[in-house]
């Protein structure tokens, strides 16, 4: 499948150089040298008016002029022509360009509009796909095309490699062929005014020479389709990405916690988290971390094993995994028993594994091979130091050889220069990958883990935890944001307390008491104790104005707590409104932890959500964890397990443990009330208490965008992620005694998913799946029940039984392509409910989601003895053509035609 029309860059069969020059050293010159010297089989054409010829090839004076059409033209004209040129190649029909002049946006004002008069000539032409400008070109070494400046023409393999940079493509692909590693394709993507990363994911995931994708990326401009791209990709080949460092564009300018904690970086990082991709921080570590995935060599959590002829090193390593977040692993008495067996008497006993100074390399393997068959253990880390007795290149050869045993990657590092070399070039040979230091060593292997949690987490079932939504979402947002009009940006501490109450986040709710009388009121009918807050607009920091007044017991209590924050707010902000004061509920949580939940827009991804350690020390301490909404039970619970503080939630030295699920809930419906309020720029809850009897906001905060207006028709342009969309659940239809609802599928319908096709017989699944596919593994379940639903959508037929046990009996399924135009459907239902038109009911609900997404096209498959379906298809106006060599029917319906 010719993916986004991308063939005509990828596998071109004549191209058209758009000012060669006959200087070898300029651009044009460059790039004809390496498309020729490179051994490219199909027809080059050079264009240039003014010469006849250039490195002895006949030069064309224009387009019109060629014999034949190119597939595509690369320009390499000064800056300021190459916009008459998009336009004379879109006249010409060429699909395919590359632009590899600069001086675009990249040199300023002048730059981005010559940008946006090519977008106009593109307009005309939409079939038409440019890379770049300001792009070094593209490699594909199999077909030896070679449409760069870079020198060389790397080896062929099987990683894709998509650069931002120019300048660091050709490093990286330099150092590639030092490191022996071969490529796919290569392209420098340069400003991407068309062709982004999310299209090439598409492409390259679509393509099968490609096994992996490497990215090089300095900033995203699309970020849901990077995201949508990604996370298909993801779930078959792995996506290594090294993300340029960025300073914190947005932190300076936030209002809240939340704002000034969510910085851009740690956004990216969540993106990429939530699109199950590698993030490599040093560019050393990519093609490592490359081999490693490749060989599947991916731990499976995050105990390491380290095996050294030095305590010291040792000591380092382990320095460095703790401070990273690892863990030493624990090893078990067998394996303590064999190394007690192997090891002279004074071995450490226990992980590091010191086999001590004198150790050959016999013992080195000995102790490696029993370590790593540790159930214990995820990995290995060997470390060598020169030591009179070892020879590095023979302990090197006995390492190699464990590895080629077991599952688990090994790591080595071989410490110091000239003695180690030749091991290391062992190592290496056979795929162990080779770290100057043990810390360098460690951050790689954590790489490897967060890679390894991020596909988890991609597929990972999440628990039905029971947020139960009897509120009218829609009511409250109408009733809440129609009162705030006239409140201006900031919401009062009541006014956001009030809408995540609304949202069923537990809350100590005031009340407003402009003096003491009606406090003292207030606080007798909430009940003491209580806490009195200052109450002003002006005000956002309460207790840094001695605002706050905690556990007040009686009403001698209240009067003088009421005169010391009047008197102190007045004292410390004389210029502030004051209010009074506002009365609440003191919290009764012991042993609660100051928790902080938030929500931020981030100018690139959207809004995302924050959780971390709260309290006025929240900033200080920075441990937080960012997640997109729509949250659920395991992404929620992941962003826990992420912060510093997660063995405290989850019960620390006696202490009971934080009311998870409370906590959870609490994100998963700021995660809905994220979802449904474009107009929110920041929400702070700080803290929240969250304590083993459950969890209370105690104090919150809300920042109104009020120049954002929900747009109907787009109601979540705001996130990267789609939410489920909830607007395709259906009302109840009878049938047969049976109320049947019709709804998309969820990560949490696996079981239920399991157990409808297990009530299927042989002919039902072998009908929709046209072999008998293995469905009864977590791994395949969760590809059709955790979907991404910017493309794909599976409407499941669920009935409830007379116990309330909710059962699926039918399941329609669209999956559009990447260009959003065609959408492949089937279906299936289980054997009981066939012949009753559930089927009929099914397709036409799906269609009419198909066409909601502006799909032009459905196509089905079925058997031509399938007479049921072939009716079905056929009473709804499809198309039927039967390929009698394997009795496989295709059908397809138009869907642009008015029914
Ligand atoms: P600030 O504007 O300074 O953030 P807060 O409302 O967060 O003011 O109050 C400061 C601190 O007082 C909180 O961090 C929390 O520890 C405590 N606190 C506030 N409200 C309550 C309450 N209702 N019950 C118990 N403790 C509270
Ligand atoms: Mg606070």
């Amino acid at each position: 499948m010719n993916v986004h029309n991308l063939d005509c860059i990828f596998k071109p069969e004549r191209i058209a150089l758009v000012g060669v020059s006959t200087n070898p050293n300029s651009v044009g010159g460059k790039v004809l040298t390496n498309l020729v010297g490179s051994g490219y089989r199909g027809v080059v054409y050079p264009i240039n008016p003014r010469h006849e010829a250039v490195m002895a090839m006949p030069c064309f004076p224009d387009l019109e002029s060629l014999p034949r059409c190119p597939d595509l033209a690369v320009i390499c004209t000064p800056a300021h022509e190459v916009a008459d040129h998009v336009a004379a190649c879109g006249a010409a029909g060429i699909p395919g360009l590359i632009i590899m002049s600069s001086g675009f946006r990249e040199t300023g004002e002048e730059g981005r509009r010559r940008e946006e008069i090519i977008l106009e000539h593109k307009a005309r032409f939409p079939e038409m796909r440019i890379i770049g400008p300001n792009c070094l070109g593209v490699i594909v070494p199999e077909l030896k095309l070679n449409v760069s400046f870079a020198p060389h023409t790397p080896k062929k393999g099987h990683l894709a490699f998509i650069s931002q940079s120019g300048a660091l493509g050709t490093s990286v692909l330099d150092w590639a062929r030092e490191e022996n590693i071969g490529f796919s394709s290569f392209v420098s993507i340069g400003n991407a005014i068309d062709v982004d990363y999310g299209h090439l994911i598409d492409y390259f995931g679509d393509d099968e020479k490609t096994r992996s994708i490497l990215l090089y990326v300095e900033s995203i401009a699309e970020p849901r389709k990077f995201m949508t791209a990604s996370r298909a990709f993801a779930r078959g080949k792995p996506i290594i990405v090294y993300k340029a460092g960025r300073f914190p564009e947005s932190a300076a300018v936030a209002a809240s916690h939340t704002g000034a904690m969510a910085a851009a970086d740690d956004v990216y990082n969540a993106a990429f988290r939530r699109s199950g991709l590698a993030r490599v921080f040093d560019i050393g570590e990519i093609f490592d971390c490359a081999e490693l995935i490749a060989r599947n060599k991916i731990p499976r959590g995050s105990r390491l094993g380290i095996v050294t002829n030095a305590g010291g090193p040792g000591v380092m390593a382990t320095d460095a995994l703790v401070a990273a977040n690892g863990s030493l692993a624990e090893l078990s008495n067998e394996t303590m028993a064999a190394l007690d067996e192997q090891l002279p008497p004074q071995w450490s006993h226990g992980n590091p594994v010191d086999i001590l100074g004198d150790a050959r390399s016999k013992r080195l393997a000995r102790a490696v091979r029993a370590v790593a068959a540790d159930p214990g253990v995820d990995a290995v880390l060997v470390i060598l130091t020169p030591q009179a007795m070892t020879n590095p290149t023979r302990a090197a050869q006995a390492v190699a050889e464990i590895q080629e045993e077991t599952r688990k990657p090994i790591l080595a590092s071989w410490l110091g220069g000239y003695l180690m070399r030749e091991g290391e070039s062992w190592l290496n040979e056979k795929g162990i990958p080779t770290y100057k230091t043990p810390e360098q060593a460690v951050r790689a292997f954590m790489t490897l883990v967060e890679y390894a949690r991020n596909l988890e987490t991609l597929y990972e079932t999440p628990r039905d935890i029971p947020v139960e939504f009897s509120l009218d979402r829609k009511k409250i947002k109408r009733e809440f944001l129609a009162g705030l009009a006239l409140d201006g940006r900031v919401l009062s501490e009541i006014q956001s307390k009030q809408l995540l109450q609304a949202y069923g986040i537990p809350v100590t709710l005031p009340v407003a008491a402009p003096d003491l009388d009606t406090a003292l009121k207030a606080a007798r009918e909430i009940g003491y104790p209580v806490v009195f807050k200052v109450n002003s607009p002006d005000i956002t920091h309460k207790s840094d104005v001695g605002g706050v007044v905690l556990d007040i017991r009686d009403d001698g209590g209240a009067a003088d707590a009421f005169h010391a924050i009047t008197r102190s707010a007045t004292e410390m902000q004389p210029e502030a409104r004051l209010e009074g004061v506002t009365v609440q509920k003191m919290a009764a949580l012991p042993d609660a932890l100051e928790m902080i939940l938030g929500i931020k827009k981030d100018p690139v991804f959207g809004t995302v959500i924050l959780v971390g350690a709260g309290g006025v020390t929240a900033e200080l301490f920075a441990d937080r964890s960012l997640g997109f909404p729509p949250l659920n039970e395991r992404l929620a619970r992941r962003m826990l397990e992420d912060l510093k503080i997660w063995p405290l939630l989850r019960g620390y030295r006696g202490k009971p443990p934080v009311d998870l699920d409370r906590m959870i809930e609490a994100m998963i419906r700021l995660s809905y009330l994220a979802a449904d309020s474009p107009e929110i720029l920041e929400l702070d809850i700080n803290p929240l208490l969250a304590g083993s009897g459950g969890i209370l906001a105690v104090d919150a905060r809300i920042v109104i965008d009020p120049d954002v207006k929900a747009d109907p028709a787009e109601p979540y342009a705001h996130l990267a992620l789609h939410p489920y969309p909830e607007e395709y659940v259906s009302e109840g239809v009878e049938m047969d005694g049976h109320t049947i609802v019709f709804r998309p599928i969820k990560p949490e319908d696996e079981a239920r998913w399991m157990e409808m096709l297990a009530s299927c017989s042989r002919e039902s699944i072998y009908s929709r799946f046209r072999y008998f596919f293995q469905w009864a593994s977590h791994e395949v379940a969760t590809r059709y029940c955790y979907i991404d639903y910017h493309r794909e959508i599976a409407i499941v037929a669920e009935t409830t039984g007379e116990d309330g046990e909710k059962r699926l009996i039918g399941v329609g399924r669209l999956i559009a392509d990447p260009e959003h135009e065609t959408v492949e459907y089937a279906i299936l239902i289980i054997d009981e409910f066939q012949n009753r038109d559930l089927g009929g009911l099914l397709t036409d609900y799906c269609l009419d989601i198909a066409r909601k997404w502006g799909l032009r096209k459905v196509v089905a498959q079925t058997t031509a003895d399938n007479h049921r379906m072939l009716a079905l298809f056929k009473k709804r106006g499809f198309t039927i053509h039967t390929d009698s060599r394997t009795s496989t029917v295709d059908v397809e319906k138009d869907l642009t035609t008015a029914e």
